[in-house]
């Protein structure tokens, strides 16, 4: 199936022969001629890319790569006029992944969109190869991104939940009891009672097991503490 890619321009005969060019080379493409409708039509058309200008009528390319991200984690190239705007890029942590300053050449560009595609591609279809994800069953432990998925859906974790995870997930079947969790996972100036790493792993198993009275994941070895099961 071809990739769809969306193009987001304001001058309507750049917009045109990008359109040309990609279409040309087997891609789907849609074209939006300003930020509001770019954002609407990659919410509506779901597309594998985007090209977005900075420049843009109304809403611009930066904001409108902000409001994309709250929604989608489709790969990103802003196309900018200027070489000062790429930091400007860079240091608003936009989210874009790559950038391209015109006047670019369509075979530059086209090696992006291509290694970009490539990339997602892969990301998307073997998320557990990378080294520093722990997998268990449906479970996948992100350590870099601090991100725990159940089934390929990000699930909604605060940070102590995830060190508690990461703590028990990365030395599997090791019982650890309460006071060293809270020792290590809390820190040594936390003054807790114990019971909060009982709560706190309820509501993980809340989070990550099918049925929490039936753990899977996080198991407790009773009246010593608890352990994490690779599965
Ligand atoms: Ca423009």
């Amino acid at each position: 199936m071809e990739a769809t890619i969306l193009i987001v321009e304001d001058e309507k005969n750049i917009n045109e022969v990008l359109a040309f060019t990609f279409d040309k080379e087997g891609y789907k493409t849609l074209s939006a001629y300003d930020g509001i409708t770019g954002v609407e039509m990659c919410k509506k058309n779901d597309p594998d890319l985007v090209l977005l200008d900075i420049n843009l009528p109304g809403m611009d390319g930066m904001d409108a790569c902000k409001e994309i991200r709250k929604s989608s984690n489709v790969p990103i190239i802003m196309l900018t006029a200027r070489e000062d705007e790429v930091d400007k890029i860079v240091g608003l942590e936009l989210g874009a992944d790559d950038y391209i300053t015109k006047p670019y050449s369509a075979r530059e560009l086209s090696a992006r969109v291509k290694a970009l595609l490539r990339r997602s591609d892969i990301s998307s279809k073997a998320p557990a190869q990378d080294s520093n994800t722990i997998t268990s069953g449906d479970v996948v432990i992100n350590i870099d991104r601090y991100e725990v998925k159940k089934n390929g859906r990000i699930l909604d974790i605060t940070l102590r939940e995830f060190e508690l995870l990461k703590f028990l997930a990365v030395a599997p079947d090791q019982i650890f009891s309460r006071e060293v969790l809270l020792e290590n996972v809390w820190g040594y100036e936390y003054l807790g009672d114990v019971r909060t790493v009982d709560v706190t792993i309820r509501r993980l198993r809340e989070k990550i097991e099918d049925d929490p009275s039936m753990p899977r994941y996080i198991m407790t070895k009773r009246s010593i503490g608890y352990y994490f099961n690779k599965i």
